[in-house]
């Protein structure tokens, strides 16, 4: 009697409270989570820091001329395009919209927002250190615009100035040197034929073709001294009007290729970073090492 009430009875009732109890919980952890911070809820923002192995994307872009075709905003939108379908392909949190970068060459002209030197470093800082608290152990900072070039390389050594308990990986391509669709230009540099094309795949109905020869994008070459010294006036006596090549030639083949491109390369790196269980272990030790260099032995 008790056998047959286990078998008829109990077994499916334990089997039913089995699947109830653990149905739930696989479907909420094969959800999908939107990679977006902003848009997820704090207990799936908790998921997504785990189902990302605390790798977040800090998707770094700039309010600056575009030439006369192109918006404000072309570097902001264009990297976070690639780094959003980048983090759809290869999960990662990605940071809201973040624009305060280095870009006092183009203080004269409408629209630009240039931050100073310090409050640039304070809030890349706190942000990097805001994210880390919230679980990001790597953050990647996908950069999107030119003028940051020197400014993130500089952040990233700055961690060294004291310990952090994260990583800060930075990752500044954006364009392919080599293959796809034949380019026409020669230079090519803002708001150009590459830049203009990416923007025809990102955000196709903020491209006025129609103004893009309406303004010179020619190397004004008007600065005499050596190559290798560097001035921070350099972009401006060459490109004064914010506008380096040639707009006009773009096309949406070569756009493709390269937003195929740059989005191929952030997955890529997304994997590698997390892969990566080097830098923050030799980084502690570099902490902990520095706190007594004369016990430091070769
Ligand atoms: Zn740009």
């Amino acid at each position: 009697m008790i056998r047959t009430f286990r078998r008829i009875v109990l077994v499916p009732m334990l089997l039913i409270l089995g699947i109830t109890l653990i149905v739930p919980q696989l479907v909420r952890a094969q959800a999908k989570l939107s990679v977006h911070w902003e848009e997820l809820t704090a207990s799936d923002f908790r998921e997504g820091i785990h189902r990302s192995q605390g790798t977040c994307l800090l998707p770094f872009g700039i309010l600056e001329k575009h030439g006369p075709h192109l918006p404000l905003g072309t570097d902001l939108l264009d990297v976070r395009y690639a780094a959003l379908h980048a983090a759809e392909q290869e999960y990662a949190v990605v940071f809201p919209e973040y624009y305060f970068g280095q870009i006092a060459e183009a203080r004269h002209e409408p629209g630009t927002v240039a931050y100073s030197r310090n409050l640039q470093l304070a809030l890349l800082q706190e942000t990097t250190d805001e994210m880390a608290r919230n679980g990001c152990k790597k953050v990647l900072i996908v950069n999107g615009h030119g003028g940051n070039n020197s400014l993130l390389p500089f952040f990233a050594q700055s961690q060294l100035d004291k310990p952090h308990d994260y990583v800060v990986y930075v990752f500044d391509e954006r364009t392919p040197q080599t293959g796809g669709p034949a380019r026409k230009t020669k230079i090519d540099m803002h708001a150009g034929e590459s830049e203009t094309s990416k923007i025809m795949i990102s955000r196709p109905d903020l491209v006025h073709m129609d103004r893009a020869a309406s303004e010179s994008g020619a190397d004004q070459a008007r600065q005499k001294i050596p190559e290798d010294v560097y001035t921070g006036i350099w972009w401006y006596t060459r490109f004064p009007f914010h506008y380096s090549g040639d707009g006009s030639v773009a096309n949406k083949e070569l756009g493709e290729y390269q937003m195929k491109w740059w989005i191929d390369s952030v997955v890529n790196t997304i994997r590698q970073v997390k892969a990566d269980d080097v830098s923050l272990k030799l980084q502690n030790e570099f902490y902990e090492k520095s706190k007594h260099p004369l016990d430091t032995q070769p």
